[in-house]
């Protein structure tokens, strides 16, 4: 979550921490903060707010001099988003000075423990504490003092550290937060995502938990906390620079939606050779071992828990094993029943979302066999499971998931196949069928981009509701939840998602003359029951968009505005109805003029609980 950077070369310092804190922007921060060693102190600046009010304060940095500096987008947890709570933070006598993600669990108990010897605390936050602590259990040696102070503390952390008696280091050190080391030529950097160092360097170590690097001009050490060196193999990035940037774009999330058929040919079309799937490179199970699972659990956190709705009806139908959805958080605290009879799939696009890398842990403590859909390689989450399949949509900016989502439906799909295959579940000529229809989505897709003004000019007519209701039976259902969510997050506007036959057991006293509902109906034996359910809620006054398949037009007859996707089989539909529901919060979020990549409150990656 949050951002953290920092660089040490023959440059000025601060503008490469502005210019690094921008491209983390995306990830959702309230307050921004720098701290640049000027040649005689740990000079900072940190202001609530926007990244552009910290840059006018220090004119661009040019206000700041020094050539080794840490920088920090917070995104509060302890202690509201305040000047004085912002990150980098200072030890007393302003010797260390420290940015930090995560949070330090057992704050309060070192915070009571430094301040009944006398230490004074400034801010509110739990990342003061590694400040403070590091002077306190200071003893000339920086590096056995950081060792020290992790074995204090608890919980999660990437730190930034510099210290004014070696100012020409920056001290690096992670658990379970993401923390990166660029490595340029006479200059190094940190950064807790690649985005903030794309421009200057591809060469990145990534730093697994309890290592520390040590960052000097010239050179990166990393060691553990016994002090053994750690050898560690460059990792080189070969993002495109623009998938990172805009692209002409107004908003990353258009730039996203646009960018999902590639997204998605790019997932499946290395996994199909041939007229089969094959993902033998990427799962280690045995034909033994699947066969022995008796049920599947998926389990995952926002959208990527939306995929595991629809992916529950998919599995269910095509392997005929029972599947459990969870979300992440309430999982990993019931004590589920699992066991090594247990698939357990996890989703997540950043592979380093706390509540699901927990719920993995828990699971393998159960013995259960873990994979993983992911799009960070190297993530933790990748690292943690049995096998990890990475969806292939490259970085994902926009807080609000559009492209990260289509691609874990698309690995779902592929995982159908491949294991309906081995299991025999599903006959030659409907995997012949899925097959052919899965190769088909993209292009489909792009049909459905090239209509967008359709959903565009509905927006235009609709972005002041109030409420807007989202209905649909089965897999219409499942994506329902993500059309909902998707219109919530980034317009702001309230929206609840019903399974459709569900609405009348209470929530049906909500619909009132004129209230918006949105009908999926793209499930062909389910048609009907929707119809019916769509005349109830027009009957109550409500304007009513639905969703169906092109030559379902009777429905034209009890809605108000109709939206049709291409057909393809029932079970592959809801990757091409989420596309018009993207395209309409996006839309109306445009309308509303709301800040559509950085929506209020919100993260991109959540490492936090
Ligand atoms: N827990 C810290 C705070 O509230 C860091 C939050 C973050 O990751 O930005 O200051």
């Amino acid at each position: 979550m949050c951002g953290i950077v920092g660089y040490i070369g023959y440059e000025q310092a601060s503008p490469h921490l502005l210019r690094g804190l921008e491209k983390l922007e995306y990830r959702g921060y309230d307050s921004a903060g720098i701290c640049v060693y000027d040649g005689k102190i740990l000079d900072v600046f940190k202001s609530k707010g926007k990244l552009k009010i910290l840059s006018e304060m220090i004119h661009g940095g040019a206000d700041v001099k020094g050539t080794v500096g840490i920088g920090h987008t917070r995104w509060a947890t302890h202690g509201e988003p305040s000047d004085i709570n912002s990150h980098p933070h200072l030890s007393g006598s302003g010797k260390f000075a420290v940015v930090h993600n995560g949070i330090i669990e057992n704050y309060i108990k070192l915070k009571e423990h430094l301040m009944r010897r006398g230490v004074k605390f400034f801010s509110e936050t739990d990342t003061e504490v590694v400040a403070q602590l590091l002077e306190y259990y200071y003893n000339g040696n920086i590096i056995d003092t950081v060792i020290k102070v992790m074995s204090k503390v608890h919980g999660s952390y990437a730190l930034g550290i510099i210290c004014i008696d070696n100012p020409d280091q920056i001290i690096a050190v992670r658990k379970e937060s993401p923390l990166i080391i660029g490595l340029g030529k006479n200059e190094n950097y940190i950064a807790s995502d690649i985005p903030a160092i794309l421009a200057k360097t591809r060469d990145i170590y990534r730093l697994e938990n309890d290592e520390i690097a040590i960052l000097t001009r010239s050179d990166v050490r990393i060691i553990n906390t016994d002090k053994e060196e750690i050898k560690k193999e460059i990792q080189h990035i070969n993002w495109d620079i623009s998938a990172a940037e805009k692209g002409g774009y107004e908003h990353f999330m258009f730039k996203e939606i646009m960018e999902q058929p590639k997204a998605f040919r790019d997932t499946i079309n290395p996994r199909i050779r041939g007229d089969r799937v094959v993902l033998d490179d990427e799962i280690n199970l045995t034909p033994e071992q699947l066969k022995n699972f008796s049920k599947i659990c998926i389990v995952a956190c926002g959208s990527a828990y939306h995929v595991g709705v629809v992916a529950k009806y998919i599995f269910e139908q095509t392997l005929r094993i029972p599947v459990e959805v969870d979300i992440a958080s309430e999982f990993r605290y019931r004590n589920p029943i699992i066991d090594k009879k247990t698939l357990v799939i996890v989703i997540s696009q950043s592979g380093e979302t706390a509540d699901t890398l927990a719920a993995l842990r828990e699971s393998k403590k159960c013995g259960s066999y873990i994979i993983s859909i992911v799009n960070v390689v190297g993530s933790a989450i990748a690292n943690e499971s049995n096998d990890a399949i990475y969806t292939w949509a490259g970085p994902e900016i926009a807080v609000a998931t559009t492209k990260a989502y289509s691609t874990q439906l698309a690995v779902v799909y592929l995982l159908a196949l491949y294991f309906g295959d081995i299991l025999g579940t599903i006959s030659t000529m409907d995997y012949n069928k899925y097959l052919s229809e899965l190769r088909l989505i993209p292009d489909k897709i792009e049909q459905i981009l090239e209509n967008k003004e359709n959903i565009q000019y509905f927006a235009s007519q609709q972005f002041d509701n109030k409420d807007i209701f989202f209905i649909g039976r089965n897999l219409d259902y499942a994506l329902s939840l993500e059309g909902s969510l998707k219109l919530k997050e980034i317009s702001y506007i309230h929206s609840e998602a019903y399974a459709a036959g569900e609405l009348k057991h209470g929530t049906i006293s909500l619909i009132e003359k004129g209230t918006l509902v949105v009908a999926l109906a793209t499930q062909e034996d389910l048609f009907d029951k929707m119809i019916s359910n769509i005349v109830e809620v027009r009957t109550r006054g409500a304007v009513v968009l639905g969703l169906t398949c092109e030559e379902s037009t009777e429905i034209e007859k009890c809605t108000d505005f109709t939206f049709y996707i291409p057909k393809t089989c029932d079970l592959m539909l809801p990757s091409l109805a989420v596309i018009p529901l993207q395209l309409f919060a996006y839309y109306v979020a445009s309308l509303k003029g709301c800040d559509i990549d950085k929506p209020r409150n919100l993260a991109k990656s959540v490492t936090v609980e």
